[in-house]
């Protein structure tokens, strides 16, 4: 099975190249009768819809982890603000209106939970083995840090672990998620698997 993008979806905002989309959607169609998978930057629902057709009719779910306030870079005045995500009367960024949009308009709301908080405040709660962790949320340092050691433990044993816009070349990308793919290596807990564009897929030993 390869990943037959849905009609729409190349124009839902998101920042996942068809090649990533491919690589994300083998990894979690594998991982999917191993467990639940949980994203952390769901955004507009780009890679949600990936990870969500991925699952198929096996009995697995994407947990979508996001504020949904916007990370850094999302902010007004910063390089990738979109005005049209912005809500005037709260006087903030809302990309939950466009994820839910996202997931309903492909029939995906059977098999996707939106988590709307902060990825700290769920993991301090969270219990459930994940078959596969996809890291795409904040690209400051602190922000990829903290969602590596909120969530690196609650991958099971053999449990994928997917790190996006990861860039060796700094001068390609930022270097926070390279940073947190290079401590997970350099931790002897993973193995690397895949690399696809800037997608990390990991394997947890
Ligand atoms: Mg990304």
């Amino acid at each position: 099975m390869h990943f037959t993008p849905p009609p729409g979806w190349e124009s839902t905002k998101g920042f996942l190249s068809d090649r990533e989309a491919e690589a994300l959607f083998q990894a979690a169609a594998a991982a999917a009768t191993e467990g639940p998978l949980l994203e952390i930057g769901s955004y507009c629902g780009k890679s949600t819809v990936c990870l969500a057709m991925a699952i198929g009719d096996r009995d697995s779910v994407v947990f979508a982890l996001d504020h949904h306030r916007g990370s850094e870079e999302h902010q007004p005045g910063q390089f990738y603000f979109d005005p049209e995500l912005y809500d005037e009367q709260q006087g903030a960024v809302d990309t939950f209106r466009a994820f839910r949009r996202t997931i309903e308009s492909f029939g995906l709301t059977e098999r996707v939970i939106p988590v709307v908080s902060t990825s700290e405040r769920v993991a301090a709660h969270w219990t459930t083995p994940l078959a596969l962790v996809f890291i795409d949320g904040g690209h400051s340092l602190d922000a990829a840090l903290q969602d590596y050691r909120c969530w690196s433990g609650h991958l099971r044993r053999g449990g994928t672990l997917a790190i996006h816009d990861v860039y060796p070349d700094a001068s390609r990308g930022g270097q926070a998620p390279y940073a947190i793919y290079r401590l997970a290596l350099d931790s002897g807990l993973f193995e690397e698997i895949g690399r696809t564009d800037s997608l990390a897929l990991l394997r947890k030993l």
